[in-house]
This record gives C-alpha cells, structure tokens and sequence, in this order.
C-alpha cells in the first residue's frame, strides 16, 4: 500500500491542483492537513475552470472521499460557499464523500478584522497576507483559546466560547479604535452553522485509520509551498501553518509511516505572492511576460504574483527538507517564448558562493543569484504526450534541473489541461498506480 503526499516545493501556486487532481483517479481518498480558504487550487475539467479554496481538489471524481483534516482552518461561510459553487458546477458533493475533522480550527467573524490591523501595524514590512483570518485563527488555537469545529456541535461550549473570544477580541479593538463586534448576531449565524456542518463532522484519525485497513491508498493534498511553512519558510513572510511533510502528521492525526512517498510539485520558473525575499524575481519585460503567460493571479485574491527563473537552490532546499521522492515539473510551457532560459544554479553573497538555502529574509535579500543559461525550447510542449515528444533543448533543461535539486521528475505538466501532460512512468511507477492516472488523462 502506498500514500503519497503531493506538496509545493516554492512559495505555493507551482500547480499542485492540477496534479492532484490528474492522479486522483489511483485514490480512493484525498485528505487536506493545513491551510485555509486562503488557498487556491485552479483546476480545468473540460475546459471548465473550477477554482478550490478549502475543499480537497479531489472532489471532483465523484468516487473519492475527501477529508479536511484537523490542521486546516475552517471558515463555515467559506465551506458552504464552495458547496454551493460545486453544486451549481454538477459536482455530487455531501457529508458521504466529504468529511470535516472535530478538531479543526474555525475562523469567526473577528479574524479578517485582528489580521487587519496587525497587517497594517507592520507599515512597510506587510507579509502580504489574503486577510481571511486564516493567521489570528491559528493564532488563537496556538493561546489555546480558538473555537473547533466540535464546539460548535455543543451549544453551552459554543456559546461560552464564542462570547469570551468577542469580549477578548472587543478590548482588542478599542485599543486600536475599532468599532467592535456583537456577540449576538455571531451566535446566531454559528448555531446555523452547526446545524448544516454537523453531518460532515467526523473524527479524521478514526476515518483515515479504517479506510487504511481497508486497504484504501491517501493521497495527502498540502497547500501553500515549502519556502512558506511557518517553520522552514522565509520567517515571518510565510503562512501560519506547516506545508511541509511534517504537517502531515500532525494535520492529521497518522504516524509518520503512514508517509509513504512524497511529489514535490515545482514550477520551471518561479512565483512568489505578497512580500519577502525573492532573489530570482525579474523587475523586468522578461518577468512581466511570464506573470501574463502564465496568468500569474491569485486564484484566491486576484493579487497579481511576482515572476523570476527557476532556483534550484530554493528547491533542493525544499527536497531535502521533506524527503521528497519525485518532482513534477509544471508549465515549462510558459517559458516557450523565451530564446534562452535562466536557472539559478547557486547565491552570491559578497566573496562567497552559498548553495545552500540561508532562510533568513536579510540574507535572501541580499544574495545575487548564479545563473546557468539554456536554449530555449519553442512553443511545441503542450501537444507532447510521451517523453519521446519533449524537445531536446527542454530535456537539457530538465536534467539539469534534476541533478540540480538532486530529485528525479515524474511527471512534465504542459498545459492546464489534464491531458496536457506527460508521465515519466519508469520514474512514477514507485509511487502511484500509472495505469489509474493514464486513465484519468483523456478530458
Ligand atoms: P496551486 O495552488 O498549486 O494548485 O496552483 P494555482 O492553481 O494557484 O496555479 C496554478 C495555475 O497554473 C492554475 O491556473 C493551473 O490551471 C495552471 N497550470 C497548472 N499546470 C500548468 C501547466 O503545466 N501549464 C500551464 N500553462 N498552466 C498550468
């Protein structure tokens, strides 16, 4: 039997929606472990475009179970929301194939207004966040004071809950001169929300545990990227929660063996949203060209992303610091205008040549970064199907890229579409079900 977690490998938006959900066809269960609505998962079926935000992208084959596990921040509006959206798409979409962890975190009304202000106190140094709550909610389940998702099954808990964080968060607000918030209209629209979350409330651990002895293969779907996991990321500019392998575990409610192979999605160019160290970024027409091509906007805020050249630097960081068995390289299609293609290859920092990741913001910002250049590759990708089809001057690429980041690709995506994309299958053979994915490849 094998899980496999799928999880960004730079600072998120590298892909990771499409690629799971093109091999959601060899699992019968997808289980997010971190994050919240602030993600944002675009996938194409059809050519419809399907954006999710907190719903596993698995969802969108009809036999597979999706979990939003207890390191994932729920907002309830958000949650409904994005039934009500699937729903309108034809998506079969209720509490037998959709199940939402006790011990998740909630978001209440008051979180966007805290992440405001604390966004606003840092002036010039803004992390850059979505200011959905996601990061004041994870900041009350770390003071131990947050409400979950089983609070709101018990009405005095809720209701003790809910008014002690309105009073705390109120003497917040006047401290800053903000107007505050009523208790009353919040308890009201949160026992409306445990009457319609109830039937999807599970414990996730119990869940993930039968469905395992059942002999049942997990895909684990993370959010965001490596380079913004709160611990390992470029502190403070990163998420709130852990993206990498590590929340798993804890995300969850499964021990590390359960981990059984792990995909780093990575991006043949580089992102980044908000603010932070980007030392591949390009101020230029080469990198606008990119963030146009690539349609480079936020999935969840529309905020549009900065663009720079691959950094294999950032990347081997990120393999090493999650173990990650394979890649899957996406939209190197993007760069097919490009006669040449840069690729970081190691930092200048004074005399010295760094080749290890430093992800202290006050060093990144002050490294310039070492490139190797390749030809480009035209604009043939996406029409490739087997390795065979891919140019020579791109496999030159890739190569490099793998003995780079020391990480063997699995799978070239070349298009949104699930059919846009080419298995390395000799390398993808260990972790997944080839014969399920290719299946999966037709729309
Ligand atoms: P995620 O959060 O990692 O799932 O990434 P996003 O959904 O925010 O951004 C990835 C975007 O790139 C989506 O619009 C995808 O449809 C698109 N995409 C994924 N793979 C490819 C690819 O290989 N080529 C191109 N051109 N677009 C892709």
């Amino acid at each position: 039997m094998a899980n496999l977690l799928v999880l960004g490998t730079q600072w998120g938006d590298e892909g990771k929606g499409k690629v799971v959900d093109l091999l959601t066809p060899a699992f019968p269960v997808v289980a997010r472990y971190q994050g919240g609505h602030n993600a944002g998962h675009t996938v194409y079926v059809q050519g419809r475009k399907i954006v999710l935000h907190l719903i596993p992208s698995g969802i969108l084959h009809a036999e597979t179970m999706c979990i939003i596990g207890n390191g994932v921040v729920v907002s309830p509006e958000a949650f409904f929301r994005e039934l009500a959206d699937l729903r309108a798409l034809g998506v079969a979409v209720g509490p037998a194939r959709l199940a939402v962890s006790k011990n998740a975190h909630l978001i209440m009304p008051y979180h966007p207004l805290v992440e405001k202000i604390s966004e606003e106190g840092r002036g010039e140094r803004k992390i850059g966040t979505t200011c959905r709550g996601i990061g004041p909610a994870y900041e009350d389940k770390a003071a131990r004071t947050g409400l979950r998702v089983g609070d709101l099954l018990e009405p005095s808990v809720r209701q003790d809950k809910i008014e002690a964080n309105v009073a705390a968060k109120n003497r917040l607000f006047a401290a800053y001169g903000v107007p505050g918030l009523e208790a009353r209209p919040i308890l009201d629209e949160y026992a409306r929300y445990a009457e319609m979350i109830a039937p999807f409330v599970r414990d996730v651990a119990l869940l993930l545990d039968e469905r395992m002895r059942r002999g049942q293969n997990i895909l684990f779907e993370g959010a965001q990227g490596v380079l913004l996991d709160l611990d390992h990321g470029t502190f403070p500019y990163v998420t709130s929660s852990s993206a990498t392998a590590g929340g798993v575990c804890t995300g969850l409610g499964l021990g590390p063996r359960h981990v059984n192979a792990i995909l780093g999605i990575t991006k043949a160019y580089t992102t980044r949203v908000g603010g932070g160290p980007f030392p591949t970024e390009l101020g230029d027409e080469v990198g606008r060209a990119l963030a146009k091509r690539g349609d480079e906007f936020g999935a969840t805020t529309g905020r549009p992303r900065r663009c720079g050249w691959f950094d294999a630097v950032a990347v081997r960081y990120a393999c090493l610091i999650n173990g990650i068995d394979r890649l899957a390289l996406t939209k190197p299609d993007v760069l097919g205008d490009q006669a040449e293609v840069k690729l970081c290859t190691a930092y200048r920092l004074g005399s010295e040549t760094l080749k290890s990741f430093p992800n202290e913001p006050w060093i990144l910002e002050k490294v310039s970064p070492v490139y190797r250049t390749f030809r480009g590759w035209g604009n043939s990708l996406p029409a490739a199907r087997t390795p065979d089809d891919l140019p020579a001057a791109f496999k030159d690429y890739l190569r490099a890229v793998e003995d780079l980041v020391e990480t063997r690709v699995a799978i070239v995506s070349t298009g949104v579409a699930r059919r846009e994309t080419v298995l390395l299958e000799t390398e993808l053979a260990g972790l997944v079900d080839v014969a399920k994915v290719r299946s999966g490849l037709a729309p």
